[in-house]
């Protein structure tokens, strides 16, 4: 059977492996620095490129490979780059696409890291950087300069899941000349594939879903051969953000069962929504797949499941949300997400709480607000631990 007709469930368990002679059925975890040549010639020829073949782990290892072609596949793209973790993702990203003088557009709701990554490091070396409304195509749009190379989006946006349209942002970057970058963490390929809407390059912390169950750190680029597979690979190879070859396998296990995670994350996740929708110590809800969500009509055309994330608002500010978090005897209290374990998460005073109170306004992280990561337990248990503080519903 041709493995390009496989489909995504498919792909998700066979894509990319290749077996030793030894016949494993799972995949062989390579724990090697380096690889041996067969003479000199073969070494010259492979350090110069003109024959493939494993060189030093930094660079080439088989079980990051592995991991490599199936997320490749997965997404859709040529090329796949894994690294150490998400931020050294978007770090090779940003090292080797850009130069002094360009300028990065990036949206105002992404990974609290991603902002200080931008400002504080990218900054320094003659990158100009300013920020956009993830929702208003007309603020993106208006901070668009001749020299923009890249525009970074998250999409459903973190704490608060609000959406943009990964086709139009991708029309108006490509327009002016400009490339868009996808963090695709919180919906996976296995709910939205954003270079099959325009986008040019996908980064991931493979440390949320990918992995599933938060047991380790790691991240990946996909993208076309030329940008990726050259240019952010050239950076992997000489700045050596590389992937340890065994969490890339553990990262290979996670995508195994990614499909049914993912359905069953959107499913605990949609339930829970309509439940504190309807329960009255909270004021609002913030889902993608809820009726009232400013965005639910496009998340619906744009993803194929709405995510396991959900915040709320709960009546009474930070005492109360405190409450309800104090009040868990199973939830972890974590900033982590995208685990099997359900989270939950006060941003206002952790993950946001380096922003001034006007800049909390502007964002709209409330005091009251909590973000709970819905993981895989039963559903009404998740429900009976925040009842602890919530009340009845
Ligand atoms: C966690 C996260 C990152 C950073 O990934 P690490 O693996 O922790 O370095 C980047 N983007 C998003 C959306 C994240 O949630």
């Amino acid at each position: 059977m041709d493995n390009n007709a496989w489909e995504f469930a498919t792909l998700a368990i066979r894509a990319g492996h290749v077996r030793t002679a030894e016949g494993e059925h799972s995949e062989a975890i390579f724990p090697t620095s380096s690889f041996v040549f067969g003479s000199a010639a073969e070494a010259a020829a492979r350090f110069g490129g003109s024959e493939p073949g494993n060189i030093y782990a930094r660079f080439t290892n088989p079980t990051v490979r592995y991991f490599q072609e199936r997320l490749a596949a997965l997404e859709g793209g040529e090329s796949c780059v894994a690294t150490s973790s998400g931020m050294s993702a978007i770090l090779a990203v940003m090292l080797g696409l850009l130069k002094a003088g360009d300028h990065v557009l990036c949206s105002r709701s992404v990974f609290g890291t991603t902002t200080l990554l931008l400002q504080n490091y990218i900054g320094k070396f003659g990158v100009e950087i300013s920020f956009a409304d993830l929702t208003d195509l007309a603020d993106w749009e208006a901070g668009l300069q001749s020299n923009t190379r890249l525009l970074f989006a998250e999409t459903p946006a973190n704490p608060l899941t609000e959406v943009v349209s990964i086709r139009e942002l991708a029309e108006l970057a490509h327009r002016n000349g400009s490339l868009l970058v996808i963090d695709n963490c919180f919906c996976t390929p296995a709910l939205q594939r954003p270079l099959e809407l325009g986008a040019d390059i996908v980064v991931h912390s493979a440390t949320k879903y990918l992995d599933g169950q938060g047991r380790a750190l790691g991240g990946a680029i996909v993208g076309d051969a030329e940008r990726v597979g050259k240019d952010v690979y050239g950076v992997l190879r000489t700045g050596g953000v590389s992937m340890s070859p065994f969490n890339a396998w553990i990262f290979l296990k996670g995508l195994e069962t990614l499909s049914l995670r993912m359905k069953a994350h959107c499913d605990n996740a949609m339930q829970l929504a309509h439940w504190l929708e309807a329960h009255p110590a909270i004021g609002q809800v913030f889902y993608p797949g809820l009726a009232a969500h400013p965005q639910h009509e496009l998340a619906r055309q744009q993803q194929s499941g709405f995510g396991g994330i959900v915040s709320f608002i709960v009546r009474g500010g930070q005492e109360a949300a405190w409450k309800v978090i104090d009040s868990t005897r199973m939830l972890s209290i974590t900033a982590n997400l995208g685990d099997a374990k359900s989270t939950i998460t006060h941003p206002a005073t952790t993950t946001h709480g380096r922003l001034s109170a006007e800049q909390k306004r502007q964002s709209g992280i409330a005091d009251g607000l909590l973000r709970v990561s819905v993981g895989l337990e039963n559903i009404q248990d998740i429900q009976r631990d925040l009842m602890q503080g919530l009340g009845e519903a």
